[in-house]
């Protein structure tokens, strides 16, 4: 009864899975959009709200020769109904109306076969594949099979949640049906809790993305990851520093009237001051370039995140209490313990920690956990 382990099953334990995995193989192509830039600009509204504003944002935009494709969100996935949705299929062909106008690619979000049709009969030149579709590989799957034989680039945001399995298989979906243009799009992780962001940037996650699949390029989508137009500056000159590709930035020209997220769209005027203002630096190695605020802010969101896994973990502890409480099992269990001090030592040792480190860590997380059950077991 309980939880002990044979000696020899001790031995045959595998560890959990190493962060480090191998490089996926995965080819994409290196200009997936047939497009040259230092660092491609995508810019345009969160929706397109009628034929004249599209046209209106797509001139403005056009006027800064760094922005090299409208957005547009034709289809939009919001919170909550009885909220704008789009004008679908008749917005499509004003995005494409516009994007000829000013001799632009035009972009838009597509969450589902028939937005595949519809936008591609529209002309619509590049699509993406919105947060909210990437956490449903049905979706995805919908997408990437409407999509099989077709030579269009897409755009994969990442999922709401930080879950880089969940994007890597997003991206892996279309790759199987043939896509080699493909991209991907940072734009912050749901979050619970208060935070000056509207999506956590946990910039770790898409610089994971690039080591797994290194021929893949990332831009970043400040406006989602801000949810405030004050933060854009930072947060793209953030993504730079990071060697990100490129920036997608929500641009309107009246932003504080946009029929969807007023707060963070900026006007055209305020896209040239951000993008005049960035701070392209030489890059050294991967990490060269991130400044002291971004390394703090790295490390704080790491310790954050440390925390939360802490919590995740006594819950547990908690669960097993309560079952070793019904089932007459000790607190303690020697054999147990050896394994996991075993199996963290290992693993600690993959990632250059020492083995005090590790033993001094764990011996205070199993106080804790002890300290945790003992008080329900006697309650
Ligand atoms: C958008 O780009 O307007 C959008 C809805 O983005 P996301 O999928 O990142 O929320
Ligand atoms: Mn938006």
């Amino acid at each position: 009864m309980g939880a002990f382990f044979l000696p020899h099953k001790i031995k045959s334990m595998k560890l959990a899975e190493p962060i480090t995995k191998t490089t996926n193989k995965m080819e994409l192509d290196n200009n997936p959009l047939n497009i040259n830039y230092d660092k491609l600009i995508m810019a345009g509204p969160c929706s397109v709200e009628s034929e004249e504003q599209i046209m209106a944002i797509a001139k403005e935009i056009a006027k800064n020769k760094s922005v090299h494709v409208i957005r547009g969100g034709v289809w939009k996935p919001r919170t909550r109904p009885n909220t704008f949705e789009g004008h679908g299929r008749p917005a499509a062909q004003w995005l494409k109306k516009a994007g000829e106008a000013v001799g632009l690619p035009v972009a838009t979000e597509v969450a589902n076969a028939k937005h595949v049709y519809e936008a591609l009969d529209a002309g619509i030149d590049i699509l993406w594949l919105g947060a909210r579709t990437v956490v449903n590989p049905f979706a995805v799957q919908e997408i990437a099979d409407a999509l099989e034989g077709k030579d269009v680039p897409v755009l994969v945001k990442n999922p709401i949640n930080p879950d880089l399995e969940l994007w890597i298989g997003a991206i892996e979906r279309l790759h199987k049906a043939g896509l080699t243009r493909i991209m991907a799009i940072h734009r912050g992780f749901s979050q619970s809790g208060r935070s000056k962001y509207r999506n956590k940037p946990n910039w770790h996650i898409p610089i994971e993305l690039k080591r797994r699949l290194p021929s893949i390029q990332v831009i970043c989508d400040p406006s989602h990851i801000g949810g405030t137009r004050d933060l854009i500056q930072k947060i793209s000159q953030s993504a730079i520093d990071l060697n990100f590709e490129g920036l997608m930035i929500e641009t309107h020209m009246d932003p504080d009237n946009a029929m969807s997220d007023a707060k963070q769209q900026i006007t055209p005027d305020r896209l040239i001051g951000v993008l005049s203002d960035l701070i392209h630096r030489e890059s050294k190695d991967d990490t060269a370039g991130m400044d002291l605020d971004d390394m703090r802010e790295s490390i704080d969101q790491i310790d954050n995140e440390l925390i939360e896994l802490l919590g995740q973990r006594m819950e547990v502890v908690k669960n097993i209490a309560q079952y070793k409480k019904a089932n007459q099992v000790t607190i303690y269990q020697a054999n147990r313990w050896d394994a996991i001090m075993a199996a963290r030592l290992e693993a600690g040792n993959t990632k250059e920690l020492s083995e005090k480190f590790i033993n001094k860590l764990f011996q205070s997380i199993h106080n804790e956990s002890i300290e945790k059950q003992s008080k329900i077991m006697n309650s």
